[in-house]
C-alpha cells in the first residue's frame, strides 16, 4: 500500500452531482459542486441526458432552501 496523498491541509468536498470527493468547486447553499460538474452544467444543453439528472439533484438544494425558509432562489 502506498500513501500518495499527504496533503492534509487540502479539504475535500463531496460533489452533489458526481458524488466524488473533489478539492475544487463551488459551494451552493451548503452543498458542493465540483469544478468539473459546474463546467458540465454550463456547457450542456437541455437535450443532454445528464441534464435531467443534474436538475434533479439540484432540486435537493431547492428543497433544503425551502426547509430553511429563506427563500432566496437565484435562477
Ligand atoms: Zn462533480
Amino acid at each position: 500500500m502506498s500513501h500518495l496523498l499527504k496533503k492534509e491541509d487540502v479539504q475535500l468536498n463531496d460533489c452533489l452531482i458526481c458524488y466524488s470527493a473533489k478539492e475544487r468547486g463551488i459551494h451552493v447553499i451548503g452543498s458542493f459542486i465540483c469544478e468539473e460538474c459546474e463546467r458540465k452544467m454550463v456547457q450542456m444543453n437541455v437535450e443532454d441526458q445528464s441534464y435531467s439528472l443534474i436538475v434533479n439533484r439540484l432540486g435537493k438544494i431547492r428543497d433544503r432552501l425551502r426547509q430553511e425558509g429563506n427563500g432566496e432562489v437565484q435562477s
